[in-house]
């Protein structure tokens, strides 16, 4: 379906290209750099514009460097890579430039290192992009706030087939953002162009832009690429199953594709190279020992129903492997069981009946993940505890 463009009344202003360095984008980028009909400005008003996960797998990188670079030096137009500057906020300029070298893919902050420090990974449950919120969306509007005190048109490379996208995306406009479309509204562009276009014109086939792990690009013809990725660069697979071994020793049901866990896919599709790289990383793991309690409260509006969950985890032992292991199974005192993903565990307090619930669980992960707990946890945890007369036999030396 082709829209009308409210474009052409802008002509005059500055345009930012949000380029995600994905398939779309890319030939949004690769066409207005080499055909100029293709686009209603000049280049010099143009900025692209990227903001890193610092999780991209390096054929990426080769990619934008190979093909698109190259243009942008030949055009002298302006690319300006950008990071969140840390888990609080702010974002780091990594490069602006007329004449780009390298794509700098980390920053100073990485999204993995986020979710490494929470033991958790992107929740694709939620089916909101929190994650990329966190890691693009609001590193953009902070480099757009700073950047334009006046309107501006903002280029976004969704393709033909992804309107309800465009249409949720144009009520934005904060910043004085002028939305545009160009694939949808101008040239009717669906992925599969976009693909044949980038392919055409640079001779071989460009990559899906995407975390080396993301859930959200894992449907079934991005599990085939997700799968051919982590084959090509193991290390991209073994970051992916590092992130959710810790994310289900905290939590057994964070598989991080939903029903199947990322270890499933790399037995079932035989990447011994990257399982090797994974098993590899643990031996160089200093691990602890980490108590889990969550509160599960009741629904609001039904208090038979499951409601918010809170979670507290604490590091209670950090050593070599076998002690924190040893650790484990004293005060488990028989309750430690190592599952089928390798994962040891100890259920301390089963989940009590009702809610709000509590339960209670010991769990062996690699170091690295932050003491969290919300500040009215201690307090329901000690009513609740109380009121279930349960005795904890446990008693930890930290
Ligand atoms: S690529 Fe996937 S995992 Fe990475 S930020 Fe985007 S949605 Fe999240």
């Amino acid at each position: 379906m082709i829209r009308t463009n409210p474009a052409p009344t802008h002509t005059d202003l500055p345009v930012v290209f949000s380029f995600g360095m994905g398939v779309d984008s890319a030939a949004i980028a690769a066409r207005w750099l080499t055909e100029p009909t293709s686009r209603r400005f000049p280049l010099d008003r143009l900025t692209v514009l990227t903001a890193m996960t610092g999780d991209e797998p390096d054929i990426t990188r080769r990619l934008v460097e190979q093909h698109l670079l190259p243009l942008l030096r030949d055009t002298g137009t302006r690319f300006v890579q950008i990071s969140r500057t840390n888990q609080r906020g702010g974002h780091t300029v990594l490069d602006d430039s007329r004449s780009p070298r390298r794509l700098i893919t980390r920053g100073p902050w990485r999204l993995s290192d986020e979710l490494r420090a929470s033991g958790t990974v992107p929740q694709i449950a939620a089916k909101r992009r929190l994650c990329s919120q966190h890691a693009k969306g609001e590193v953009l509007d902070g480099w757009l706030g700073d950047e334009f005190d006046g309107p501006f048109r903002h280029v976004l490379g969704f393709a033909s087939e992804e309107l309800r996208r465009a249409e949720r995306d144009e009520s934005y406009t904060a910043l004085g953002r002028i939305p545009e479309y160009p694939l949808i509204d101008d040239w009717g562009w669906d992925r599969q162009q976009c693909e044949q276009y980038l392919l055409d014109l640079f001779g071989e086939p460009w990559s899906r832009s995407a975390c080396g792990y993301c859930p959200f690009s894992a449907g079934q013809r991005g599990r085939a690429e997700l799968i051919e990725r982590w084959r090509a660069e193991p290390a991209v697979g073994a970051q992916a199953l590092a992130l959710e071994y810790t994310a289900m020793a905290l939590n057994p049901r964070s598989k991080l594709y939903g029903t199947i866990a990322a270890q499933d896919l790399a037995r079932t599709h035989g990447l011994a190279d990257a399982l090797g790289a994974f098993e590899e990383h643990l031996r160089h793991q200093r691990w602890s020992v980490y108590e889990v309690r969550r509160i599960i409260h009741p629904r609001r509006d039904d208090p038979t129903a499951k409601g918010a969950a809170w979670r507290s985890v604490r590091s209670r032992f950090t050593g070599s492997r076998a002690d924190a292991a040893a650790m484990l199974t004293a005060i488990a005192d028989g309750r430690a069981r190592t599952d089928q993903y390798g994962i040891t565990r100890a259920e301390i307090i089963p989940r009590t009946s009702g809610y709000p619930a509590i339960e209670m669980t010991l769990a062996l992960a690699p170091a690295g993940v932050i003491d969290k707990e919300r500040p009215a946890f201690g307090a329901w945890w000690e009513r609740l505890h109380h009121q279930s007369e349960l005795a904890l036999p446990v008693t930890l030396t930290a």
